[in-house]
């Protein structure tokens, strides 16, 4: 199966890549190849056995066709269209492995939110199962508005992808028990929790904010909060158990 961690920029995607991708080597014995499509990534903390930036870096997209930052990761969409069939024959795809973990680049809008991406994803499915595994910057617990528009998009992700996604509260190793029940709050009665910050933050956001965890509510995707660190390894095998869970139900066994 392929995991696909995604996630707004700075959440810890790399690292929890890293971490998860360890933790599955070392405590369940398993055989896992990692991919990077971040074309914008300096340093990864792990030795991916394909990397986009063996094709296209957003530096020199940025330097060739004279591009900002933003333009680079649009035509970086494009190209990673054009590269399709390098990522589809390469070592990961084509190889034989328990899972293959996918990390993405943080700019969601230009990855997730574009054809191009989902059309990758969709590619990769039809080799193996996708999931996505939508990672929440966990140290937004002080910010409960951000916290929410952060789980939020990953609604927006599971209407537009139409995969499963799990939802991920990362660096929970930086959290305060009230912190950590704030977190839980949010995943597991969005409702409840837009209330609080319906209350703080009033007007017309705060009804938006009623009616988002409305639907939250409805179709909430994970039932129960997974929270991790990629730093202490704490969690991980909640995160695995989830993981091999939603594979056993799809994937195949033999
Ligand atoms: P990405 O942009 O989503 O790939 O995020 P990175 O993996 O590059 O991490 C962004 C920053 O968050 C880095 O400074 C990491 O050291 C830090 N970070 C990532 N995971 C954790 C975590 O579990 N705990 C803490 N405290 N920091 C983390
Ligand atoms: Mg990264």
């Amino acid at each position: 199966m392929f995991v696909v961690l995604t996630g707004t920029a700075g959440s810890g995607k790399s690292n929890l890549t890293a971490a998860l991708a360890k933790w599955m080597v070392d405590e369940v014995g398993l055989k896992i190849s990692v991919m990077n499509l971040d074309p914008g990534a300096e340093v990864l903390p792990y030795t991916p056995d394909f990397d986009i930036r063996n094709y296209f870096t957003i530096e020199e997209i940025m330097k060739k066709y004279k591009l900002g930052p933003n333009g680079a990761f649009l035509k970086a969409a494009e190209l990673l269209r054009q590269y399709e069939r390098e990522i589809l024959k390469s070592k990961p795809v084509k190889g034989f492995y328990d899972y293959v973990l996918v990390d993405t680049p943080g700019q969601l809008e230009m990855f997730m939110f574009r054809p191009e991406g989902t059309h990758i994803m969709k590619r990769l499915e039809m080799v193996k199962p996708v999931l996505i595994v939508y990672v929440v910057d966990g140290s937004l617990a002080d910010h409960p508005e951000d916290l929410m528009t952060s789980y939020l998009l990953n609604l927006i992700l599971q209407t537009k992808a139409e995969l499963q996604v799990i939802t991920v509260v990362n660096k929970v190793d930086l959290l305060n028990d009230a912190a950590r029940e704030q977190v839980r709050k949010l995943i597991e009665t969005p409702e409840l929790f837009a209330k609080e910050v319906a209350d703080k933050v009033g007007g017309i956001a705060a009804d938006m904010i009623l009616d988002l965890a409305q639907v939250a509510e409805k179709y909430s995707p994970s039932a129960r909060a997974i929270m991790v660190s990629a730093r202490t390894l704490e969690g991980m095998k909640e995160l695995y158990d989830v993981i091999h869970e939603i594979y056993c139900s799809c994937g195949d066994l033999t």
